[in-house]
């Protein structure tokens, strides 16, 4: 197979809107995928991903907006020349025709040569681990070699974008996990600029050079994996994307931020709003020892521990505060962080590296 990266094309998306009735399901979203990136678009369900996977692919026509190939704007070629690559989450093979009919399928429309062909459809076989059932009919194979079909007919033609809507959702949980790998390294091979949709934020961390998210027709936020889980933009993304505990913040005239009293942290930016909110994800919320000395670089909380989950490597350990908020701590079960001792109904002391704090504004929901 081409492992050619400049062989595959750029996408931009500027301002694509659809509506369906009154609902948009796309408003104005803009995206730009890179040359040979793995982008995923990830997004609760009816968020509109689907959507604007098929404007991309053709199979919908968008109420505005443009959608640009590279250089060439393609918003309103038809889908079978745009040369992308497609896979669906229920497979949509060819029920009657052998693996080898199958992945043949794309060369046989381009009325690519007998010998080609033959040639073309055993090495993606082979890329997807499935040459010796090339003779196979399709019901004789399990749903994760279906998949596989799947993805060997999306890209034995070559395409310089490959497409894919929520193709392991299918899957059970190991094989998906097991496939996640696969496709990651199987994009790596082909260096196609891949557009991948998923609900399931794990599989959007794990597989993606960079994640889109979208949220009720809107893009939430695009960033790399880490950007996106480190520094979430809104509330939006900070609950939807990791666990975390939220923590009302006001903003004093001084441009401090402010929580019971104590003030925490500086504004972090040009925002002039005065209700922020605190994001703490569960592994950054330490548990302090008894009597430990307070330092200017961490902010505390102190509470009582309404619940305690053991969970093997880490357990999660739960602490309401004085207001009845509660915070949610992942604590290592290795010895040296005493989860061990702890009890219901303990006080306790909490911290959070002010380096790890994420504030974001808007009034804590
Ligand atoms: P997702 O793939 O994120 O689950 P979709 O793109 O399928 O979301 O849907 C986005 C929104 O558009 C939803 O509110 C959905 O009900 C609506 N929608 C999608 N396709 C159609 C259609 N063909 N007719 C009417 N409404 C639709
Ligand atoms: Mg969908």
């Amino acid at each position: 197979m081409t492992s050619d990266a400049s062989a595959s094309l750029t996408i931009s998306v500027t301002e694509l809107t659809k509506k369906y009735g009154r609902v948009f399901a796309l408003n104005a979203v803009s995206i730009d995928v890179r040359a040979g990136e793995f982008l995923t678009l990830l997004g609760p369900s009816g968020s509109g991903k689907t959507t604007l996977l098929m404007a991309i692919a053709g199979f919908n026509r968008p109420d505005s907006g443009r959608i640009c190939f590279a250089d060439e704007d393609i918003t309103v070629l038809p889908p079978h020349k745009r040369g992308v690559g497609m896979v669906f989450q229920n497979y949509a093979l060819f029920p009657h025709m052998s693996v080898f009919e199958n992945v043949a399928f794309p060369l046989k429309l381009r009325k690519i040569s007998a010998e080609e062909k033959h040639h073309r459809v055993l090495e993606a076989l082979k890329t997807v681990q499935l040459s010796d059932y090339a003779e196979r009919g399709i019901d004789q194979l399990s749903g994760g070699q279906r998949q596989r079909v799947a993805l060997a007919r999306a890209f034995v033609f070559g395409p310089k974008i490959l497409l894919m809507d929520e193709p392991l959702s299918a899957l059970d949980k190991k094989l998906r996990e097991e496939m996640q790998i696969e496709l990651k390294q199987l994009h790596r091979q082909l260096g196609v600029t891949t557009v991948y949709v998923t609900h399931d934020q794990r599989e959007a961390l794990t597989m993606s050079d960079r994640i889109a998210v979208i949220n009720e027709g809107e893009l939430a936020q695009i960033g790399t994996p880490r950007e996106i889980y480190n520094r979430p933009a809104n509330q939006f993304v900070a609950s939807f994307i990791g666990e975390s505990s939220f923590i009302p913040l006001h903003r004093d005239d001084s441009g401090q931020l402010v929580h019971e009293g104590v003030a925490v942290l500086p504004v972090p930016n040009e925002e002039t709003g005065k209700e922020w909110s605190l994001v703490i994800r569960p592994e950054r919320l330490l548990l302090e020892k008894p009597k430990a000395k307070r330092t200017n670089g961490k902010i505390y909380f102190d509470g009582v521990i309404t619940e305690l989950v053991y969970q093997g490597e880490t357990a999660i350990v739960m602490i309401e505060l004085g207001n009845g908020k509660i915070l949610t701590s992942r604590a290592n079960t290795r010895a040296g962080d005493d989860v061990d001792s702890l009890e219901l109904g303990q006080t306790v002391s909490v911290s959070i590296d002010k380096n790890d704090a994420i504030v974001i504004p808007g009034e804590t929901k």
